[in-house]
């Protein structure tokens, strides 16, 4: 099995015309070079969560989220390299046939149980998992380990090269971790690809314990909602590849590509800015588009 390399990462620049003519540099931190399923940064917030379940006297490994969930499979392979027996609670009933994700999930050996969506939002495990030997990680890997993996996300780079550091989001943890790990002279930019997730603000500042006027929350990139996209997206999408070699994802890292260069378009960055924007991985997404929809 392919081994996950953490070495892999590069610090890439983006050469994309919109930033020259912004007068702005970008470069990108590659996650996803690291593997192809733990992708980016879905490793750093489960490394804490799995050193502590090593450390403890727990079993097994309990985590949930959706069909298509990119935690749910890089937990899955995770466990399956250090040997960790684990189950995903997944949300919904076992549909006919299995989403790819959860077939990999399956083939490095997660154990999946399927319980209602009412069930899920109460994040209720069945009667049979409540047992103190199992260990739990939230959906999304969201909570302070969570954070605190993420936060060593700029060990890799050398962080005070830069004026701003941009990611996409879901939960959160991803952009808690990074206002952690940043300067009082650093902004933090933060891309919501979900539509309308009013809480994502205040689940960052749980997690900080602060209320930070270096983070800037945006949340007009959606296209249409989480894993919804356009082909103005998917558009931007190719092009971005083609200037810089940078391939994205349509469910996070296309839509922060997409609203960076909107913004400096707008202005938003002053000139000289140095960017950079977080490469969270995410590729394996793409596959449930058509075949041919992107160039690379
Ligand atoms: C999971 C994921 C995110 C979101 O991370 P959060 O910590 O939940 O905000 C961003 N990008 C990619 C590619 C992801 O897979």
């Amino acid at each position: 099995m392919e081994a996950l390399n953490p070495l892999n990462i590069t610090l890439d620049a983006a050469p994309f015309p919109i930033f020259n003519k912004a007068n702005i540099e970008v470069s990108v931190l590659r996650l996803d070079k690291i593997h192809s399923v733990i992708s980016g940064n879905k490793w750093f917030k489960l490394r804490y969560y799995l050193e502590d379940f090593k450390k403890s006297t727990k079993k097994a490994l309990i985590t949930f989220g959706g069909a298509w969930s990119n935690h749910i499979v890089a937990t899955a392979a995770a466990c399956n390299q250090e040997n960790i027996p684990c189950i995903g609670i997944i949300r919904g009933e076992e549909a006919a046939t299995l989403s790819t994700t959860l077939i990999e999930a399956r083939n490095y050996g997660m154990h999946l149980i399927f319980i209602t969506r009412q069930d899920f939002k109460q994040k209720k495990l069945p009667q049979n998992l409540l047992s103190d030997e199992n260990y739990i990680i939230p959906e999304g890997g969201y909570g302070i380990l969570g954070m605190q993996g993420a936060a060593t996300i700029l060990e890799f780079v050398n962080k005070n090269n830069f004026t701003h550091v941009c990611c996409a989001a879901g939960t959160g943890t991803m952009a808690a971790g990074i206002l952690k790990a940043t300067n009082d002279n650093q902004q933090v930019v933060v891309i919501s690809a979900l539509r309308n997730n009013i809480s994502l603000l205040g689940s960052i500042n749980s997690l900080t314990c602060t209320e930070s006027s270096r983070l800037q929350i945006f949340h007009d990139y959606h296209f249409g909602g989480y894993a919804h996209h356009r082909p103005e997206l998917l558009k931007f999408m190719n092009e971005f590849y083609q200037q810089t070699k940078i391939p994205s994802d349509f469910v996070y890292t296309g839509k922060m590509f997409f609203a960076i260069a909107d913004l400096a378009t707008l202005k938003y960055f002053p000139e000289g800015s140095k960017l950079l924007l977080i490469h969270s991985g995410g590729l394996q997404g793409n596959t449930s588009l058509e075949k041919g929809t992107l160039i690379f």
